[in-house]
């Protein structure tokens, strides 16, 4: 994602109500449920941008907790600006920070299930595992993810998606479902939430590709 910093989105983060503050987010790790203040699973997306798939998801299923994950301040506050705008949406929260840190901030089995979309794609090999569906973060993934929980990863880049299934693979992960064109796959499609990049990828003709992995 090209970046432009924003003026004030670091003090803006700092007074939203809606974000988990960096100095107190660790102390949370095991005790998200009283966080929100019931029992719910709690699901994830790592690497959010402006937040439209995770706060429509939201929308649509009060019965489980929800937590959007994005390192940029300049990104995360556009998902806070448009949160402010949804106050009766009682099962969303925001974190600043980086998804190497996820197994300091959830505890083990913790999380229900993960959502990536459209991550970065750190093209050059040396930054392989920077990439968020890579061997290094599934290995994350796994410590903080419950026994039956799910991570679904949306891409519109082929060589990535390639590469996820190979990670999983290596991994031990097993692939549950797989479609490299969403939304011509019938079923897959099926209640499909579109991401910004979802949208403008979509939009100019490319296929969009989906994998379900489970341990
Ligand atoms: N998921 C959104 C969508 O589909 O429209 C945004 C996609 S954008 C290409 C990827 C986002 O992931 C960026 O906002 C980036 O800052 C964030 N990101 C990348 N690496 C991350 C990391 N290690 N921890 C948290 N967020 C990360």
């Amino acid at each position: 994602m090209r970046l432009r910093n924003v003026p004030g989105s670091r003090e803006e983060i700092a007074r939203s109500r809606y974000v988990v503050q960096e100095d107190v987010m660790k102390e949370k790790r095991g005790h998200w449920n009283e966080v929100f203040g019931n029992d719910h699973p709690l699901y994830i997306e790592v690497g959010m941008g402006k937040g439209k798939f995770i706060a429509e998801l939201a929308g649509r299923h009060p019965e489980y907790n929800f937590v959007g994950i994005e390192k940029y301040s300049s990104v995360l506050v556009r998902a806070v600006k448009k949160r402010e705008e949804q106050p009766d949406l009682e099962n969303l929260l925001f974190l600043r920070m980086d998804a190497e840190e996820l197994p300091e901030v959830f505890g083990t089995e913790e999380v229900a299930g993960i959502y990536l979309n459209f991550s970065d794609p750190w093209p050059k090999d040396r930054h392989a595992k920077r990439r968020l569906p890579s061997r290094e973060f599934l290995a994350r993934y796994d410590k903080i993810l419950a026994k039956d929980g799910r991570v679904e990863f949306k891409t519109d880049n082929r060589g990535l998606f390639e590469f996820a299934l190979e990670e999983a693979k290596e991994a031990g992960w097993t692939l549950e479902a797989c479609t490299f064109d969403l939304h011509n796959d019938e079923e897959m499609v099926q209640g499909n939430i579109m991401t910004e990049y979802e949208e403008r990828f979509s939009g100019m003709g490319q296929a969009i590709c989906k994998m379900v992995i489970r341990r």
